[in-house]
């Protein structure tokens, strides 16, 4: 298999590849990005078709070009965003390869050895931006294995179709568990457990909170109004709410073979669980590099510095590389940030 050499190697090819590609070719570094994927767009290719981004078109953008705006009020949808990123690439000529997917990632002096199932590459910095949509997190409660019905996690929901008719326990009180739970309501008898109140942002601010809290933070400000994590009332979830419809209710304690098990100790029947209950980095692929970890993930400085990998950058995968790092709008300013510390390197 052929070797080649780069400046700079970028794992993955959804928006925080992206990002990353932009400002390397600001910052003049010679880059690839690896995707897995044979399609631009990232994990937008695997959502739910009610899905809508937090914010209108102008405040999901990527750095250098607005995304377009959507005809209407709504906010736009996956297949408005694949789109996006799909001529965004085109735009910027994004030096992308696809399908490639990267295995292993070595030292190798100064730099990095990549082994992909079509080649390696020597590289002098590594950014991974390879997401967390591959990983679905379920969380280990007791009786899971007992359940007899459907059990599918939120990356793995295509629409509230299949469940006509049904129990459905949508498990997990944010964005996902809101928009899925809402999602359901017209056809399904919906229990939508949540550990703690579902937290939601003022009704007046939408993702474009996100950002700004996430700017205020990078400038040492403080969090402003909510947090990363709480729940967007995008209209429809909003409706829902406002009707009494979407009401959430204790986590459960478990599951049997055919219901759960409620905080209360009474077994209810469930015809399906939904477990909308978050995602973890994809980061296989650093298997073969020490790097210090912290509840499960690598250590950084809280931007995708990784302090005890030089040269290493994690990008877009949640707060921990970055606030808000994991959204169209937040990601730009941590790729910024890494481009210019390859290209002091
Ligand atoms: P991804 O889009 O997952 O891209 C990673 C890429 O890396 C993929 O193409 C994958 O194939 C590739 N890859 C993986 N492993 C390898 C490997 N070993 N080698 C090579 N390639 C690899 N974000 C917003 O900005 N606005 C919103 O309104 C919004 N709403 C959301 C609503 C919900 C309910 C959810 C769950 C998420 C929402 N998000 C939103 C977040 C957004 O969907 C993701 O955070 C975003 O897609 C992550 O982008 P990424 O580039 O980091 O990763």
């Amino acid at each position: 298999m052929s070797r080649t050499d780069t400046d700079a190697l970028v794992v993955g090819g959804g928006q925080a590849a992206l990002a990353a590609s932009y400002y390397l070719r600001r910052q003049g570094v010679e880059h690839v990005l690896l995707d897995a994927a044979p399609d631009p767009g990232g994990a937008w290719r695997h959502t739910w078709p009610s899905l809508r981004l937090f914010s209108p078109a102008a405040y999901s953008s990527l750095p250098g070009w607005r995304m377009p705006p959507t005809e209407g009020e709504e906010n736009p949808d996956a297949g408005h965003v694949i789109d996006y990123l799909t001529r965004y690439e085109e735009r910027y000529d994004v030096p992308v390869r696809r399908p490639v997917r990267v295995l292993d990632v070595r030292r190798r002096g100064e730099g990095f050895e990549v082994s992909t199932d079509s080649g390696s590459w020597r590289a002098r910095a590594v950014v991974g931006a390879t997401g967390t949509w591959s990983r679905p997190f379920v969380p280990a409660v007791p009786g899971l294995a007992d359940f007899r019905g459907l059990q599918l996690h939120s990356g793995g929901y295509a629409g509230p179709r299949a469940f006509a008719g049904k129990r459905v326990l949508v498990v997990g009180g944010a964005n996902s568990g809101a928009q899925i739970a809402t999602d359901l309501l017209p056809v399904a008898e919906v229990t939508w457990a949540t550990l703690g109140e579902p937290r939601y942002l003022p009704d007046h601010v939408d993702g474009r909170e996100l950002f700004r809290v996430a700017s205020a933070r990078l400038r040492g400000e403080g969090e402003g109004v909510g947090s990363l994590g709480d729940i967007v009332a995008v209209p429809p979830v909003r409706e829902a709410r406002d009707r009494g419809s979407l009401v959430p209710g204790p986590m459960v304690r478990g599951l049997t073979r055919d219901g759960a098990v409620g905080a209360d100790g009474v077994e209810r029947p469930v015809d399906a669980v939904i477990w909308c209950t978050g995602f973890r980095p994809e980061l296989s692929w650093l298997s073969g590099i020490e790097v210090p970890r912290r509840e499960g993930r690598p250590v950084t400085d809280g931007t995708p510095v990784v302090p005890d990998v030089p040269g290493l950058f994690l990008l877009g995968y949640g707060d921990w590389c970055g606030a808000a790092s994991a959204t169209l709008i937040g990601v730009g300013q941590w790729a910024r940030l890494a481009a210019e510390r390859i290209r002091a390197a």
